[in-house]
């Protein structure tokens, strides 16, 4: 089910890239891995996802413990408490959700005193919404200008999401807004900075987010089906 899943993921995101005029292979499939177990990521990975994508420390910790990753490249995708930044950094290959100046701050000093570059992503709350975490543009702009403060930190690029959307199309416009910023931002070849990863698209909106230039998309759903709430494990 889920090798099956991927595959049609798959022929989706080269029909999306094709259509604008993209090379498939520049466009990324993350699994959003949270809550499923060790053997289902194990599966994704068999099934050639480019990377895993997790939300929880003590579930990045489990997991990672059980194996649950070899084979991929694993991220951390979710709100990152400043008190679990040392479980994370040097853990995993890419921290997509930096959304605050004090987590920033922190995963600097944490990777300095590990002796290491953290790759990172900005998170950037395109649309604004009071619920959501993530830097405004200005801010982005603000702190791509000065990662040479964070000399542990890489900054490869953006993180968005945007809010739910079922209609095709409806996110285009936060899309192109990361699209443009990204490209204002490499534009002035900054210290410490590649900018080569868009993380934006899931499982409703992927084909529109590559549409817009998406590098990365992260799906959960369309590839483990729908997460239960309910369920403790
Ligand atoms: C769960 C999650 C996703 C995937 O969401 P789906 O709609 O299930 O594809 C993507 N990004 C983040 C940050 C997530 O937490």
């Amino acid at each position: 089910m889920i090798a099956q899943n991927i595959a049609e993921i798959r022929s989706r995101m080269e029909a999306a890239a094709i259509a604008a005029g993209r090379d498939p292979k520049e466009i990324l499939l993350c699994a959003a891995t949270k809550m499923n177990d060790a053997s289902r990521v194990r599966e994704a990975i068999a099934a050639g996802i480019d990377c895993c994508g997790e939300n929880r420390v003590q579930e990045l910790v489990t997991k990672q413990a059980q194996g649950a990753y070899e084979g991929a490249p694993v991220h951390f995708i979710g709100r990152l408490q400043t008190n679990k930044v040392r479980q994370v950094v040097g853990a995993v290959d890419l921290i997509q959700s930096v959304d605050r100046l004090a987590l920033l701050e922190c995963i600097e000093k944490e990777a300095a005193k590990k002796q290491l570059v953290q790759d990172i992503l900005l998170e950037i709350n395109i649309a604004q919404e009071e619920s959501k975490a993530g830097f405004t543009e200005a801010e982005i702009m603000e702190i791509a200008q000065k990662m040479e403060v964070f000399p542990h930190c890489h900054l490869c690029g953006l993180m968005a999401i945007p809010p739910v959307s079922k209609n095709k199309g409806e996110n285009c416009r936060f899309f192109e807004k990361i699209r443009r910023l990204s490209v204002d931002i490499m534009a002035k070849k900054q210290h410490n900075i590649t900018m080569g990863i868009l993380s934006m698209g899931m499982t409703d909106d992927f084909e529109d987010a590559i549409a817009c230039g998406s590098t990365m998309i992260r799906v959960g759903t369309a590839i483990f089906g729908m997460r239960d709430y309910n369920k403790t494990n």
